[in-house]
């Protein structure tokens, strides 16, 4: 059981991140959140993951862009609540429009955010692993870290980049009670999806509505889009004793998205 270990996750302040913190929270996990927003709202979820689980919940301001930064998020964990035994590598970000068109920045911002973080944040938390003979890194990939989509060349890029980390990591860990593991989900109802139907719909010259539709869950045989809480059971699963054999995995959650 994971009652008692410490998890940090990243981008944890909204969307699948907050449903995984919320989730470790549940089984008596103490938990490290960490995202972007607003001051008060960040600090009503961490009191409320507090009340609603009795366990510690500590908020970490790391801006995914600065080494130093998620460097110290892990060191957090590790020197007020004991350690970093899960680490969920979890923020991104997206944008939307074709290559010929994709600013140079926009690129290297995504890169950074949904790749090399997840680098940093497992370079700061192996140590500590290794050193307990046990750890649990769990990285948000996406249906795109296996199939791509037109119009998002910097996050396909950064997510398959995901799988790579994922694979490497999982072989340098194999044998220290450590897994590494992605998880793929297709679309997700969160306000990563909600805040790209515009740009989409631009790119695309259809209607929101059509954008929802054609675009958006026309890729996922379900017709239906993904919750958080199935993302997080997952996660909740991948930490667990049951599935230390599992380690340098691809786990699709996408309603079938890929297997067309
Ligand atoms: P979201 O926008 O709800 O959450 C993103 C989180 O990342 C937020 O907490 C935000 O504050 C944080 N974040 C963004 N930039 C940051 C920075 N510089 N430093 C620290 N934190 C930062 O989106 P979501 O849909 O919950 O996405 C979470 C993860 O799931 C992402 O990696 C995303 O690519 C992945 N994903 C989402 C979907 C989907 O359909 N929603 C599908 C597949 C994969």
């Amino acid at each position: 059981s994971i009652k008692g270990k410490v998890a940090v996750v990243t981008g944890s302040t909204s969307g699948i991140g907050l449903a995984y913190a919320r989730a470790f929270a549940a089984e008596g996990a103490n938990v490290v959140i960490n995202g972007l927003g607003d001051a008060a709202a960040i600090e009503a979820e961490r009191a409320k993951i507090e009340a609603d689980f009795g366990v510690k919940a500590l908020y970490s301001d790391a801006n995914m862009l600065k080494a130093e930064e998620i460097t110290g998020m892990v060191k957090l964990a590790e020197t007020e609540l004991g350690a970093c035994d899960i680490l969920v590598n979890n923020a991104g970000i997206q944008h939307v429009a074709p290559v010929e068109d994709f600013p140079i920045d926009t690129w290297n911002t995504i890169i950074a955010i949904n790749l090399t973080s997840a680098f940093i944040a497992s370079k700061a938390a192996i140590p500590g692993m290794k050193a307990k003979k046990w750890g649990r890194i769990i990285n948000t990939a996406s249906a795109h870290a296996l199939v791509a989509s037109p119009f998002k060349s910097a996050y396909v890029s950064a997510k398959h980049g995901i799988a790579g980390l994922t694979k490497t990591i999982a072989l340098e860990t194999a044998t220290f009670g450590i897994t590494c593991n992605a998880i793929c989900p297709g679309y997700v109802w969160t306000p990563l999806v909600e805040k790209q139907i515009p740009d989409t719909a631009k790119a695309r010259g259809m209607t929101e509505e059509q954008v929802k539709k054609e675009v958006l869950l026309a890729a996922q045989p379900t017709k239906e889009f993904v919750t958080v809480e199935e993302v997080a059971a997952l996660a909740v699963f991948l930490a667990s004793d049951n599935a230390r054999s599992i380690t340098g995995a691809m786990h699709q959650i996408d309603g079938g998205w890929v297997a067309e």
